[in-house]
């Protein structure tokens, strides 16, 4: 029997879904945070459920060969980085693993699956970044929350992210400090700057740095702006965004332009998109392009087909297959992600690809109906996974190939099971590791019709 508040040693033998370790006592599951596997660990019990309790990390008995001294010194109360005290090699390993272990525990599905694509360089990968903003004694803090709470931590670096952000935080701080700007506070909803959020294109070196403000009215301006000119190089962007609003999302409606162009430009591959402030586009762009490319090598397409990419958000996949497809139809349920997919095709040059926005369960049966087929079907579908009724039209269509992106092993495996039982064979499973140092596990898949 596992009791509440007494102290156990377990020995870490696996990964939960958020990236806590998880080891057993008897049987029971214990879940630890900041435990890799491997690890042998003192834990206190903090949270006690039905059927599995929650242990409080004391101390590493003896820790995995795995283990490694973080980079980051906020490892521990971020929520960013669950696993960056795990060499990069064994992050790989495991994302591997995980992916196996879901297709054979939930999909039964036999199938061997290929090491995890990593990057050479596993930092400084994300070209976007979210700062609220805080004042502590006087002085400006940007940050990240405190895991589980609003408390923001101040940080100058992150190593996740593009370098530049450095040189932003420190001009922001200095211009809050400078001019007595006040910060927002989020319970007397008063104060002005609330978060800071910038944007890199990689390829091009071009910046974007959007202000989010309670109000209008911004102090100083144009010295901010001076500042940002000076000191950022690839500046294309300042723009404002104003969210008076009770509320943890971010951006409000508006968004007024300060200074050069309302949004930057970025490639992957040979495709170029344009990102404003609330655009969506692949924080990481490097392996963005490694999992698009197998995206195409699966989809091995000769220039005759007819592909469906459901799920399409801004129409990435769907514009590079399109180079060499006969047609695409892109599917997606966020109405404004399709108005970038349609002026990200004409900014390519790309006629062959039709948008549809609305709900893949609706929309691909009633394309099905007016007797579209498709050759070759792309699905990414959120973590949920696809809806059985896309699934089932899909498999009506008949198309030679499937090709599978997911972001969730479990719902993977479970809808490769139902495509396995409907004619499909499970070729191909790569995971590709778009977020080093968290537990995110991205994979893609190649079936055809059996
Ligand atoms: N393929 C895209 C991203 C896919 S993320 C890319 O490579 O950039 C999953 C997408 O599915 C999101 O854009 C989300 O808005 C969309 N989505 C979620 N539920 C949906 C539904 N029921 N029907 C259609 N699209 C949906």
């Amino acid at each position: 029997m596992v009791e509440k508040d007494k102290i156990y040693d377990i020995k870490i033998d696996g990964l939960g879904s958020s990236g806590e370790g998880v080891g057993k006592i008897n049987g029971f599951t214990i879940f630890v945070s900041r435990a890799i596997p491997g690890d042998i660990v003192k834990v206190k019990i903090n949270i006690l459920k039905k059927n599995y309790g929650i242990g409080e990390l004391l101390e590493i008995i003896e820790p995995s060969e795995d283990r490694i001294e973080p980079k980051c010194p906020n490892v521990n109360i971020c929520g960013g980085c669950q696993i960056m005290h795990m060499s990069y090699g064994a992050q790989l390993e495991m994302k591997r693993k995980i992916v196996e272990d879901a297709l054979t525990r939930i999909g039964k599905i036999d199938t061997t699956v290929n090491p995890t694509l990593g990057m050479d360089n596993p930092y400084e990968y994300r070209n976007k970044a979210q700062f609220p903003v805080g004042v502590i004694d006087g002085k400006a803090i940007l940050g990240f929350y405190k895991m589980g709470t609003h408390d923001i931590v101040d940080t100058e670096y992150c190593h996740i992210q593009s370098p530049i952000n450095e040189k932003i935080v420190k001009i922001v701080k200095r211009y809050i400090e400078d001019f007595s700007v006040k910060v927002y506070d989020e319970k007397s909803r008063t104060g002005l700057i609330r978060h800071i959020v910038t944007k890199a294109g990689f390829t091009t070196g071009e910046v974007m740095i959007v202000i989010v403000t309670n109000g209008r009215d911004l102090p100083q301006k144009n010295q901010l702006i001076e500042m940002f000119k000076e000191n950022i190089e690839g500046l294309k962007s300042v723009v404002q965004n104003i969210n008076t609003k009770n509320t943890n999302v971010i951006f409000g409606q508006e968004t007024i332009t300060l200074y050069g162009e309302d949004k930057i430009v970025d490639y992957i591959g040979n495709l170029k998109f344009h990102i404003s402030a609330q655009s969506f586009f692949q924080v990481n762009p490097t392996q963005t392009k490694v999992l698009y490319e197998k995206a195409l090598e699966y989809a091995d397409l000769s220039g005759n087909e007819r592909v469906f990419d459901i799920y399409c958000g801004i129409g990435t996949i769907s514009l590079f297959l399109a180079q060499k497809a006969k047609e695409v139809h892109g599917v997606e349920v966020v109405e404004a992600a399709i108005k970038d997919a349609r002026e990200n095709a004409s900014i390519n040059n790309i006629n062959n690809a039709n948008f549809y926005v609305g709900k893949a369960e609706e929309v691909v049966p009633r394309l099905y109906k007016q007797g579209i087929r498709a050759d070759v079907v792309v699905v990414d579908p959120p973590r949920k996974g696809c809806e059985e009724s896309v699934l089932e039209t899909i498999v009506n269509m008949e198309p030679k190939r499937i090709v599978y992106v997911s972001c969730n092993p479990a719902t993977l495996a479970r809808d490769l099971a139902y495509l396995d039982e409907r004619g499909y064979n499970v070729d191909k499973v790569q995971p590709v590791d778009m977020f080093p140092h968290t537990s995110h596990c991205e994979s893609i898949c190649l079936l055809h019709k059996k």
